[in-house]
């Protein structure tokens, strides 16, 4: 057996763990942690790095300020106890080794001819130092530089009191190590704010997130429960517009499947009845032969006769029904092609003669123009022909029907009227329903199934037309048209 097309339990583990971190990581509670966790966040790493930057550079600032005005104070007392010529003197001595302690450095003094009179690391004493630095400090030039960021380096004239003239030079560099510290200290208690300050909004965050999409979670959990067909009730999540918007529109949705689902039902329910009747009546006829001995065969004949009707019957409603089902289909399934319709009319009529001619009805076809349309030919035969059909149907002996063709430049019109039994004002809202017949009683003596007029409706809506109708009870019915000469899709 072919191992690698088995999944072993482990790797399931890790391809569910996968997808539930995706789908984590693509939610709107992780969307709104992860807003409210970098809005908080950021602004506080940006304000502690640039205090923490900031008060290095004060301290370094402030540190210079400090050794040069000390410098200053020494240059003087060199001058006042002729240092540069006596390096002896006590006083001077120990105040060099305090300064260079106290900040933790190294004191340099250098006389007029770039010799080093003493350092306090005792490593150069009478040496000579020519430096860039020690040359311009000469001219009287100060310099101050910061070396590795570990250091501050600087020179200081040493000046005659009177003359102004630099007869001598303090090399000094000390240590910014404490300052650094002070930083790190400081630092150091930053990031244990920071830590405590983004702990706190990261739970905060969470509760947050999960309070503010709570609203959509709601909404997932009902249509989850909708869709597994737990519950069938109103969406009513009014939190916040949006879904309040969304919870008014799922409802207009229900609304409507509910009433899809009641016709359906209403539709299955009369289908069944529409389709049990004629196999009734064929059950009786046949039932009633079987129970009698010696049938004479006219009888025979009769009644089956009147089996092959309700055949005939049961065969023209499920060819009704099928027409219907193929009309109900969405418009992607119309074979559109340009149509003659006075042609298509004349055909339809030609076809209606022999019946119309049974009951002496005469037929006209007015036609003011000559009309091509794109169309569904088959579905509109069928629907021309259901209402010249009717027409016929519900007409008295020696009646007329009457057609007419008309269009203008976006549609065309016909209008088709009898002078038959007319319909009743009440029934006029029913009769394109499916299965309705006016009257119950005439559906004995006038063969019918009740779908036509669904079926016309159909077809007419499917080219986007429209159907319009007016009767006159005992005068007669006239159904008005109009259909678009272009389709539009
Ligand atoms: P049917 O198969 O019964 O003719 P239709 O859907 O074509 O079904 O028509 C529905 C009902 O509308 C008919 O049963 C009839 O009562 C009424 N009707 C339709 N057309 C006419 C008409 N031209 N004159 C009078 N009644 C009509």
């Amino acid at each position: 057996m072919n191992q690698s097309m088995f999944i072993q339990s482990g790797e399931w583990a890790i391809i569910s763990k996968h997808r539930v971190l995706v789908t984590y990581l693509k939610s709107l509670k992780f969307r709104i942690l992860l807003v409210l966790v970098l809005l908080s966040w950021i602004p506080m790493l940006l304000i502690a790095s640039s205090i923490l930057g900031t008060h290095q550079e004060r301290a370094l600032k402030a540190r210079e300020t400090e050794v040069q005005n000390q410098c200053r104070i020494l240059a003087n007392q060199l001058v006042s106890y002729n240092y540069l010529r006596d390096p002896s003197s006590e006083p001077i001595n120990v105040e060099l080794t305090q300064i260079s302690n106290l900040y933790d450095g190294r004191i340099i003094i250098i006389d007029q001819n770039f010799r080093v009179i003493k350092d306090t690391y005792g490593l150069i004493d009478n040496k000579l130092v020519v430096s860039e630095e020690v040359i311009l400090c000469f001219k009287g030039e100060t310099s101050t530089q910061l070396s590795n960021n570990r250091f501050i380096e600087m020179t200081v004239p040493v000046q005659e009191a009177n003359s102004q003239k630099v007869i001598g030079v303090i090399l000094i560099s000390v240590s910014t190590d404490s300052i650094r510290n002070d930083v790190d200290i400081l630092m150091g208690n930053s990031l244990r704010f920071l830590l405590v300050y983004g702990i706190l909004v990261l739970m905060l965050a969470v509760f947050l997130s999960h309070l503010l999409a709570r609203p959509v979670k709601r909404i997932v959990l009902a249509l989850q429960n909708i869709a597994e067909g737990h519950s069938d009730e109103d969406l009513d999540v009014k939190t916040y517009t949006e879904t309040a918007r969304i919870s008014e529109e799922f409802n207009k949705i229900i609304t409507q499947m509910r009433v899809l689902d009641q016709s359906r039902q209403e539709f299955v329910s009369n289908v069944s009845h529409e389709l049990k009747t004629p196999i009734t009546s064929m059950k009786v006829l046949a039932d009633s032969l079987l129970v009698q001995e010696e049938v004479p065969v006219e009888l025979y004949q009769e009644f089956m006769r009147d089996i092959a009707d309700e055949i005939e019957r049961e065969n023209k409603i499920i060819t009704d029904l099928l027409a219907l089902v193929k009309m109900d289909k969405k418009a992607a399934t119309l074979n559109i092609e340009p149509v003659d319709i006075n042609d298509l009319l004349e055909l339809i009529l030609k076809r209606l003669r022999p019946i119309a001619s049974k009951k002496n009805i005469e037929m006209v076809l007015e036609s003011f123009r000559p009309v091509t349309a794109e169309v569904d030919e088959g579905r509109l035969t069928l629907a021309f022909t259901n209402l010249v059909e009717n027409a016929i149907k519900y007409n008295k002996e020696n009646g007329w029907v009457h057609i007419s063709l008309d269009a203008d430049h976006k549609f065309f019109y016909i209008k088709v009227m009898d002078s038959g039994i007319g319909i009743p004002e009440e029934a006029m809202d029913y009769i394109f329903e499916r299965f309705y017949r006016v009257d119950k009683s005439h559906s004995n003596e006038i063969d019918g199934t009740g779908l036509g007029l669904a079926i016309t409706r159909s077809a007419v809506l499917v080219h986007k037309g429209a159907i319009k109708v007016s009767s006159q009870v005992g005068e007669g019915t006239t159904f008005s048209l109009r259909i678009p000469l272009i389709y539009i899709a």
